[in-house]
């Protein structure tokens, strides 16, 4: 999963992106506004974090923006302690959900976590196919209830395809939604990570569609 997270103030910044990393998330950071629209409407991300009080152009302005665009990706945004009007602001903007500073990381993880899985239709933090499970809130993966280690990266490409089972992925996507945008891409290291996940986990589970990519699961 890809997230953008747009936070000016920089110990905050890092401070995301070195946890949300950690979490398995690519992550891109904007530094300011203007950046932060121009990435939200350029880059194909699965969630953003979105500071409201931001320089160039506010956070609420950046919303709109990309809301009058078309651009439904799920925003979660950060408000100011105790200004209730900015969340009334921010939801009537567009919103998915928010938070107030100062929060708790957890918090974020969680919430975070609960918006991509429901952009994705997943009511249920434990994504499960055929005997293959993850729980999303751990990162464990099992197959018929025995834990299995995945590297990073396999956990990437895995946890990507179990949101989007029944569906065909192309490399591309996924290329698009494993690495943040600063990494040195190549999208023939997803076929070698779905490779070792088919030895782990059971040759049958990802399929390959000829000419378009990968499906996890029988066709939806
Ligand atoms: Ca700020």
């Amino acid at each position: 999963m890809r997230l953008l997270v747009v936070e000016d103030t920089p110990e905050l910044g890092e401070q995301l992106v070195q946890r949300l990393t950690a979490e398995a998330y690519a992550v891109d950071l904007a530094r300011d506004g203007e950046e932060g629209q121009f990435l939200g409407e350029t880059e194909p991300y699965d969630a953003i974090v979105l500071d409201l009080g931001l320089p160039r152009i506010d956070g609420l302005s950046v919303l709109k923006h990309w809301r009058a665009r078309g651009i439904a990706t799920p925003v979660l945004i950060l408000t100011a302690r105790g200004a209730w009007h900015e969340k009334v602001q921010g939801i009537d903007a567009g919103a998915d959900d928010y938070l107030a500073k100062p929060f708790a990381m957890e918090e974020l993880l969680a919430r975070l976590r609960a918006l991509i899985r429901r952009t994705m239709g997943h009511s249920a933090p434990v994504l499960t196919c055929g005997p293959v499970t993850l729980d999303t809130r751990s990162g464990k993966v099992a197959v018929a209830g025995e834990a299995i280690d995945l590297t990073a990266y396999e956990f990437k490409v895995l946890d990507y395809l179990m949101h989007r089972q029944g569906q065909v992925v192309s490399r591309t996507e996924l290329t698009e939604h494993v690495y943040a945008q600063d990494f040195d891409r190549d999208s023939n290291t997803i076929e070698v990570f779905v490779g070792r996940l088919r030895r782990k986990l059971g040759n049958d589970l990802i399929a390959t569609v000829r000419g378009l990519g990968y499906r996890l699961g029988p066709a939806a």
